[in-house]
């Protein structure tokens, strides 16, 4: 029997991206298509999503979802290489955005929504008819968390969960409603399922009822055991510690390659030629109303602008650094909280000529800023993984980053009294704090730094050639899919294929750097293949 993966999620780029989550998803299952993996990914038929996919026909429909019957749809995704499911409840899904009004407050029934994709994927394990069944279920993020409880309720037994965490601080946390709204039998909303401190906590109860829980990075997997970023989770997460495995992200090196990106119009570079990349710069400085100073340290900034990616620090930083450092220019691409937008744009307007801001969502654009930068600003008060940075990394763009979650694993910081010797090991900068002047001096060291010509073109070199893609983890995944299902034939994926005994180390490394095994350096649940 060859291996069936069903991977359930809200996002999978290029479908449906907000974040990191599409991409991640859409990586990982373009790197196990690679290997001629049975892959489908179910989402909700998101407006447009299904123009993207070839074959498109309707398979069945599904009477009993909560928010009312649905239809599942199923089609091809050239650009993933794999199946996609569509489940199609136009009242629930066809909207302008994926989670939020046009003011930015979730939508009053996501609950239902993501309830309803969660069950529908628990109906495809139980089995549809024009559907295959598959080997394992794997749940991204809470949108899909409640898979493995709907399994639970259906009596599906012999297929196995996984749910990944890419962040903990979304959880899909709802005022308590009536089991029957949910679709679910009332002894499912209890303490030992759903009910969180008296309300319904989606990922709580994906985190109890699922057989293998995955976080993306091995820095984030040890945080989110702490009061800190655990964020009300951490005493459900140290219960279910050995069934937790980390398996960092990979970026899909094809798509962010300054040496082939069609984004930038021709101005290709390489780690060893890097003559474009002042075009870029050139570019960058034009379309962000910026003087065309090539000299100029050219700062972007590029992500959601919100608290986790600490917008209201950088709103001080910024115009801090700006006023000490008059070669400083800033360009920053991004969109979220409408007060931070506004601030924002008015602080491009203080500064005419030195910051520019562009507001709103754009894939190529942010192409050509990792292309046209210097550096990278990217504070967090937590990162999961921290794809940005590594896209920024990619384009000889030195991050600036928080010393939180994936980047500690990442980025590559010796410190900043370290000798020029271990500096030419860099690939970026590290900062602790949350506070402006944490920013504003992890900025001015960057910009030392580069006055030292020969230490930042090694760093530049070093960020580019870093090893990022998805054929360091996608086998990891595979191995972790087949421990899961032995008795099914091996997924493959790209990348080399590892030994168990070489997936265990390789994952005690990662998880411990030196440290004593524990159970997070468990890679599968017990009674499985890998020794
Ligand atoms: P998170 O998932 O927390 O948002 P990541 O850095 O892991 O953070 O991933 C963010 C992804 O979203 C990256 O692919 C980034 O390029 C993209 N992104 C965020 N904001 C924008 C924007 N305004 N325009 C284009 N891409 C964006």
């Amino acid at each position: 029997m060859a291996f069936e993966l069903l991977m359930v999620t809200s996002e999978a780029w290029p479908l449906a991206k907000t974040g990191g989550l599409g991409d991640a998803v859409g990586g990982l299952a373009k790197a196990l298509r690679s290997g001629g993996a049975g892959v489908t990914i179910l989402m909700p038929a998101w407006r447009g999503t299904q123009d993207q996919l070839a074959g498109m026909h309707r398979v069945t429909e599904l009477p009993g979802l909560p928010g009312g019957p649905a239809e599942l749809y199923a089609g091809y995704c050239p650009a993933l290489g794999c199946r996609v499911l569509l489940l199609r409840n136009d009242a629930l899904y066809d909207r302008d955005s994926l989670y939020v009004t046009p003011e930015g407050d979730e939508y009053d029934d996501n609950a239902v929504r993501f309830a309803a994709l969660s069950m529908a994927a628990a109906y495809v394990a139980q089995g549809l008819p024009g559907v295959t069944v598959p080997a394992v279920v794997h749940a991204h993020d809470w949108h899909a968390a409640l898979a493995s409880v709907y399994m639970h309720q259906f009596g599906v037994q012999d297929i196995k969960t996984i749910l990944t965490l890419h962040n903990v601080a979304f959880q899909g946390v709802y005022p308590m409603m009536p089991a029957e709204q949910l679709g679910l039998y009332p002894e499912y909303l209890t303490a030992d399922g759903l009910e969180y401190w008296g309300k319904l906590n989606f990922l709580k109860a994906g985190l109890l009822y699922s057989d293998c829980i995955t976080v993306v990075s091995h820095n984030y997997a040890r945080e989110i055991l702490t009061p800190r970023f655990g964020c009300g989770l951490e005493s459900v997460l140290a219960a279910r510690i050995d069934k937790m495995v980390a398996i960092p992200n990979g970026i899909d090196t094809m798509l962010w390659n300054a040496g082939r990106d069609t984004y930038l119009h021709g101005k290709t570079f390489t780690a060893d030629r890097l003559e474009n990349k002042v075009a870029c710069k050139t570019a960058l400085q034009k379309a962000y109303g910026l003087d065309a100073d090539r000299g100029a340290f050219l700062l972007a900034m590029g992500s959601r602008l919100t608290e986790q990616k600490m917008v209201d620090v950088a709103l001080q930083a910024l115009p801090q650094a700006l006023d000490a450092m008059p070669k400083l220019q800033v360009c920053i691409l991004g969109q979220g909280e409408r007060r931070a937008e506004r601030e924002l744009v008015q602080l491009a307007q203080r500064y005419p000529g030195r910051c520019g801001v562009y507001i709103g969502y754009s894939e190529a654009r942010a192409h050509r800023l990792h292309a046209g930068a210097d550096a990278l600003l990217h504070g967090s008060r937590f990162e999961p993984f921290g794809l940005t940075p590594l896209y920024a990394m990619r384009y000889g763009t030195i991050p600036i980053a928080s010393r939180v979650g994936g980047m500690v694993d990442t980025i590559v910081d010796p410190g900043l009294v370290a000798e020029t010797n271990r500096l030419y090991r860099a690939t970026g900068i590290l900062f602790d704090g949350e506070a402006a002047e944490d920013m504003r001096s992890a900025i001015e060291r960057a910009v030392t730094l580069r006055q030292r010509p020969l230490v930042w073109r090694t760093m530049q070199r070093n960020a580019m050639l870093a090893p990022m893609g998805w054929e360091q983890s996608a086998p990891l995944y595979s191995q972790l899919y087949q421990s899961l299902r032995p008795d099914v034939a091996p997924i493959e994926a790209v990348g080399p294929r590892l030994q168990p005994r070489e997936v265990r180390r390789n994952l005690q490394r990662r998880n411990g750097r030196g440290r004593a095994a524990s159970s997070l350096d468990a890679v599968v649940p017990a009674g499985t293949s890998v020794a």
